[in-house]
């Protein structure tokens, strides 16, 4: 079953002859255009191979800005003349693409009179087959090539750490590695709602989110649903969404209830990044629509419920070579082991240069309420390294001794590293970037977010360090020796951003801030600091993003911030003008003609529990409509013009407003009877498995 709905290289070979085969690989090594000759071929046997199972059409599909996939569908029909026709597709249409594409978000790049997008294929990644239609995985850009999607900076940025590690690489006489290809795992957590509740949901069908909701008398408390055995309807659902993502040559490895009720996970094994961030779309597509056969609905938003933990999505991220070694494993030897540190070096160096702009990548709206909020990572960025490697690092630093080794100060390129055991380090969750024996886990990134921009700014970031150390050892007369102090130089000057302590701590961001991190809480700080002169340098030195896509894309961010808490707002107003006020009036007057009828016949009552209630319901009612009018005021007047302020204007205005509505509405809901409350509770939702 695995990979039965794959263009992989088996079913390239079975299926075109072994010159076209030998075109498309050295083409992809070489990184040079396909001939169209080879490309028809191509074509013609990704046509045989998926009409032969039932394909009918085909599609370019490609990761826009909006974060979700786009498709658009083409058949292979072809008349033929006399009322006939062929199934046809040529290498024209494989290679490239044009979608009608005014609707994408382009931040200004592409002008009204060039309106269209351009879409091509990307080989690297296979195409494969979905209800019927064929999927080419492509690149999306403008006429002038502007990219205007997420997979282009992610190849580029690919090519740009492969390209100064390998300079490295030879640095350590390495000849053999020809490529270095940052490896990539996301770990993807999710809720399952059942569908009719979600159906009865305003909020979280155009949000995503409850906006509403009193805490349930049992949350995560008790901490019973992690790990815990997984009930046989949701099980049924994980074993179809395992065949889908197989079917698809996704390699789903484990799957495990988490820790709020309701919330899931499933964890891929971990594969090139460009791979890796095309699975992660298609995984998140398909437990949409496996959840939909098993009448659920998943929810992929970073926290659709307060007070329980919100969901995230764990980036494992490495260097491999093409002969499958790991640039981040310790090895055996004084010389692995200072090609080694010199990698985690660059890493701690690049993240500690370039946070801000890596916690830019993780700002959105719906992250914007896990970040910092003692469940989820801090907003400010740190590394873990655990005991064993901070040491190690601390005496490279000090010149003291490690105390674990033989009685001397280590050596860079002459003494191995005492042995750094495996998985002892992973056990700090607090920790936004953890090393975890032969990779980094970047834990910021939301649930729903593409992984494309963590990755890009990961391999860029690691290329930029690495371009900085090879121009020095390069030249540098001794090697050893310029290695050792370029390596304690470059720790000493990073080491603020090594951190193995509580990362939910409050201490913790005193310290932070007197170490000088950046704590950017909010997302419009976040994006406010992406197009820094030094961020706008490091992606244009190293040609991931021109000046120009990188304004585009910060506007794209502001934009669709202040939409999404728009289109909150506007739920918001209306829940409460067409559901919960009607509701709540309805109680109070229904509690009111019972106290009118007790009083008629029981004049000696004093229906003191129901006068209580039905005070407190206006009361609330009353706080409940102050607060929504505010809402609709401060919804009334949105400065026009700038992204920027608008969105500052939603952060400060618009949130605030609807923290006030919310506080009113939950009050309301405790004490209103449940026969009357419009839509499902808490209590229903997330214990509805
Ligand atoms: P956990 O974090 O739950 O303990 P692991 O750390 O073993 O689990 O794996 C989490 C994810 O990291 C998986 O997707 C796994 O494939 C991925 N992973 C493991 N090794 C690497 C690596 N060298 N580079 C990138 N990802 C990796
Ligand atoms: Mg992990």
């Amino acid at each position: 079953m695995f990979g039965s709905m794959v263009f992989n290289e088996s079913t390239m070979q079975q299926y075109m002859s072994k010159s076209t085969f030998q075109g498309w690989k050295q083409c992809l090594a070489d990184g040079t255009p396909l001939p169209l000759s080879v490309a028809n071929e191509i074509a013609e046997a990704m046509k045989e191979w998926s009409v032969e199972r039932g394909a009918t059409h085909f599609t370019h599909w490609f990761q826009p800005m909006t974060g979700v996939t786009a498709e658009k569908h083409d058949s292979f029909i072809s008349p033929l003349g006399s009322g006939k026709i062929i199934m046809d597709f040529s290498g024209k249409e494989l290679v490239r693409g044009e979608p009608d594409a005014s609707s994408f978000p382009s931040g200004g790049l592409r002008a009204t009179f060039e309106a269209r997008g351009y879409t091509a294929w990307d080989p690297s990644s296979y195409a494969f087959l979905k209800d019927g239609t064929l999927y080419i995985p492509t690149v999306f850009c403008s006429y002038s090539g502007e990219a205007l999607d997420k997979k282009t900076p992610l190849l580029r940025s690919m090519d740009a750490v492969n390209r100064q590690c390998l300079r490295v690489l030879r640095l350590f006489g390495d000849t053999e590695t020809h490529r270095v290809t940052p490896s990539v795992g996301p770990e993807q957590e999710y809720f399952l709602i059942d569908k009719a509740l979600y159906a009865q949901r305003e909020d979280l069908r155009f949000c995503g989110r409850t906006l509403f909701g009193a805490k349930p008398p049992k949350g995560q408390e008790l901490e019973d649903h992690y790990f815990g055995s997984i009930t046989p309807r949701v099980a049924a659902f994980m074993t179809e969404l395992d065949e889908e993502l197989w079917k698809l040559g996704i390699l789903s490895k484990t799957k495990h209830n988490e820790v709020a009720p309701s919330q899931h996970e499933m964890a891929p094994i971990f594969t090139d990044a460009n791979t890796a961030c095309d699975h992660n779309q298609l995984a998140m597509e398909t437990m949409r629509t496996v959840a939909g056969r098993h009448g659920f609905v998943c929810l992929l938003h970073e926290k659709p419920f307060a007070g329980v933990n919100g969901s995230g999505k764990h980036n494992n991220w490495s260097l491999s070579t093409d002969s499958g070694k790991n640039l981040f494993a310790p090895g055996d030897t004084p010389r692995q082991n200072a090609q080694f540190l010199l990698f985690l070096t660059a890493f701690i160096a690049g993240v500690d240069e370039y946070q801000a702009l890596l916690r830019s990548t993780v700002a959105s709206a719906g992250n914007d309420h896990r970040l910092g909020a003692n469940e989820a990572p801090p907003a400010v960025i740190s590394i873990f390294l655990g005991d064993e490697l901070m040491a190690i690092v601390d005496s490279l630093i000090s010149g003291k001794r490690y105390q674990e080794a033989e009685k001397k100060t280590l050596a860079i390129g002459v003494d191995s590293l005492p042995h750094i055991p495996q998985d002892t380090t992973d056990r700090n969750r607090t920790s936004p970037v953890a090393f975890t024996g032969n990779k980094f886990e970047f834990r910021m990134p939301g649930s729903a977010l593409s992984i494309s921009g963590p990755n890009v700014v990961l391999n860029t970031l690691m290329a930029e360090e690495l371009r900085c150390f090879a121009d020095e050892l390069e030249q540098a007369p001794d090697f050893e020796a310029a290695l050792h102090e370029l390596v304690v130089r470059s720790l000493t000057e990073h080491q603020r951003i090594l951190f193995n302590g509580n990362g939910y701590d409050a201490s913790w961001l005193e310290e932070a801030e007197r170490r000088g991190l950046a704590n950017l809480s909010n997302s419009v700080e976040a994006f406010s600091a992406f197009l820094s002169p030094k961020n706008i340098a490091l992606f244009t030195t190293h040609g991931v993003f021109t000046q120009g896509e990188m304004q585009a894309r910060n506007e794209i961010h502001f934009e669709s911030y202040s939409k999404r808490i728009h289109i909150e707002a506007l739920t918001m107003i209306d829940m409460v003008r067409r559901q919960i006020q009607p509701a709540v009036s309805a109680y109070a007057a229904n509690l009111c003609s019972a106290i009118l009828t007790r009083e008629e016949a029981l004049p000696e009552s004093s229906c003191g529990p129901e006068r209580r209630k039905a005070r407190e319901i206006s009361r609330l009612n009353d706080a409940l409509d102050t607060a929504c009018t505010k809402l609709e005021e401060a919804v009334a007047a949105i400065p026009e013009g700038d992204v920027k302020r608008q969105a500052a204007y939603y952060y400060e205005k618009i949130l605030l407003q609807m923290e006030r509505v919310r506080t009113e509405a939950d009050a309301l809901e405790v004490i209103t009877a449940a026969d009357f409350w419009p839509y499902p509770t808490y209590i229903d939702l997330l214990f509805s498995e």
